[in-house]
């Protein structure tokens, strides 16, 4: 009997025990450092000469591994592998798929602080954010193997005399994941293991920044017993690899997780029919967040002001859910500036695996280069009361910044930056606040923070995001407790971890049978 389903507990690092635990994880993941990986198709090594090199944001001399690098070629020959797998893995029953996410999911715990410690190199977590990245993963594998569980044996749907009828949900095929570098482990495994014990087979394409653990963890599914050609590893460039198999003919599903013009590419790519192509194409696409906290006068000043710079700053703001827009009631306006300022300025980035600092780097120089020019626009647009400092000699380091008094059609209050970096704008009241909350094309998430029961329940009506929160943060989606999907530009509502999400890498078949 399966016991039923509770989220990964996140690890108190105040503990020693724990401590020491991640400082051996550290270790493990330093005797790997500068190694190389190969391709995986059909269950065999593949080494390029052209590889993919991951480096530590932190440290810009330090060589996390090598990866080698899918050209076209060899993503046709993984599309051939899954095809041909598919016609076995979607006849293996639901119970012995799921047995392989149970089982993945166990070793990833026993595991767990190498695969924290290793986020901290290849991504530049603290020790808190990678703990929380690797207990995602976990809770996605346990919560998508229950999933299926529950639906094996069909969904009820009525029956007559002599008449009896069954609704199932079978596999759809071949599904690209395309994953992005900021949850290089959770939304990467998440994606991976849903279409997987759906009964489909897949490629999975992640991040050209975060290979390395995409790599360990596509050897964690061997390990747990997953037959060869059902999960090929295809590392490679986006725009060569990426393109090839989304327009590929045998493509049945993209799910993709990253920025809203990439999506929006696959989605318009997806949608054209090629040649031998006998359906429409899905595409789950997972894009970027503009958020919002929203503070009323009647509220906990205090715990606004922890929210915001919680939400704003942890893995330096670098969250599709980060909050990146504080709308104040004009009322408590200077009272949470004020304390945010104070806040964000004990508040420093730098070298992740020293727990002193509140936040790690930005993931790369292009990801530095844009957010200090957002910085560059900030200081025109607003005042700068925070931060505003970077310096990308030893790693890309940009401090926590707070700019103050922007226009609510501000550049800074619109566009996602994607770094440490919050805008404050003023609201006449709550219903005004309201509508400057709604007032970008994003609608992921946000969190108001009052007393107002009134307020609230405008906010559940009116606040138009996929996740809404109420006197918290707007980060922190755990699977199974708030499925995680958003509106309009923020994607296709697909709410990971949510009850539904495996169907989406699903059809339903109804047969009625005559007694
Ligand atoms: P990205 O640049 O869009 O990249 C995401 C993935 O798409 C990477 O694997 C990338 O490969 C690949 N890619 C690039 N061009 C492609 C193409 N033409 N065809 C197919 N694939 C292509 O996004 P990112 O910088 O990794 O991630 C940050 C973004 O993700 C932010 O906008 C954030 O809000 C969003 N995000 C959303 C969610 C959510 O649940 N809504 C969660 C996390 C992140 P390369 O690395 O090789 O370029």
């Amino acid at each position: 009997m399966v016991q039923s389903y509770k989220h990964e507990p996140f690890t108190d690092f105040s503990v020693e025990q724990n401590r020491e635990g991640y400082l051996k994880g550290l270790e493990t993941v330093k005797g790997y450092l500068g190694q190389d990986y190969d391709l995986l198709i059909d269950g065999e090594r593949i080494s390029t000469e052209d590889k993919i090199v991951s480096v530590n944001p932190a440290n810009k001399e330090e060589i996390i591994g090598r990866v080698s690098k899918a050209n076209q070629e060899l993503a046709e020959k993984a599309m051939q592998a899954a095809v041909k797998a598919f016609q076995s893995w979607k006849k293996v029953k639901p119970e012995t798929r799921a047995d392989v996410l149970f089982k993945a999911a166990a070793i990833i715990r026993r595991r767990k602080h190498e695969f924290s410690a290793l986020l901290t190199k290849e991504a530049g977590k603290p020790w808190n954010e990678a703990d929380a990245d690797t207990a995602e993963a976990i809770d996605f594998l346990e919560y998508y193997a229950r999933q299926m569980l529950a639906i094996k044996d069909g969904v009820p749907v009525n029956s007559r005399p002599n008449e009896f009828n069954r609704y199932d949900y079978i596999p759809l095929g071949v599904g690209i994941i395309i994953s992005p570098w900021n949850f290089p482990l959770a939304i990467m495994a998440g994606t991976t293991v849903a279409a997987i014990v759906a009964g489909n087979t897949v490629l999975l394409k992640p991040a050209s920044t975060t290979p390395i653990v995409a790599a360990k963890f596509v050897e964690v599914m061997e390990e747990a017993g997953l037959p060869k050609g059902v999960l090929n590893f295809v590392p490679g460039s986006g725009a060569e690899v990426g393109d090839y198999l989304v327009d590929h003919k045998d493509t049945r599903f993209v799910s993709f997780t990253g920025s809203r013009d990439v999506g929006l590419r696959i989605n318009e790519r997806a949608s054209k029919l090629n040649d031998g192509q006998i359906w429409i194409k899905r595409v789950i696409a997972e894009m970027g967040g503009k958020d919002t906290i929203v503070v009323d006068k009647e509220a906990d000043l205090e715990l606004a002001a922890q929210s915001i710079v919680a939400s704003a700053f942890g893995f330096s703001g670098q969250k599709c859910s980060a909050c990146s827009r504080a709308v104040i009631v004009e009322d408590v306006y200077d009272q949470v500036l004020n304390r945010v300022i104070e806040i964000t300025k004990e508040k420093q980035a730098g070298n992740p695996e020293d727990t002193s600092n509140f936040t790690g780097p930005v993931i790369d120089q292009a990801a530095y280069d844009k957010i200090m020019s957002y910085i560059e626009i900030g200081k025109q647009e607003g005042r700068l009361v925070a931060g505003g400092e970077g310096d990308d000699s030893k790693g890309y380091f940009i401090q926590p910044t707070v700019f103050a008094d922007l226009d609510p059609e501000a550049r800074l209050m619109k566009e996602e930056i994607f770094g440490p970096v919050v805008g404050f704008t003023k609201a006449k009241d709550f219903d005004h606040a309201i509508e400057v909350a709604n007032n970008t094309e994003y609608g992921l998430t946000g969190a108001v923070i009052t007393t107002n029961r009134e307020h609230i329940q405008k906010a559940r009506e009116d606040f138009h995001v996929g996740n809404l929160y109420f006197n918290r943060g707007c980060t922190g989606a755990i699977v199974g407790y708030q499925p995680f999907g958003g509106f309009n530009m923020s994607g296709t509502d697909s709410k990971a971890g949510g009850p539904d999400y495996i169907m989406l890498h699903m059809q339903a078949k109804t047969t009625s049978e005559m007694y």
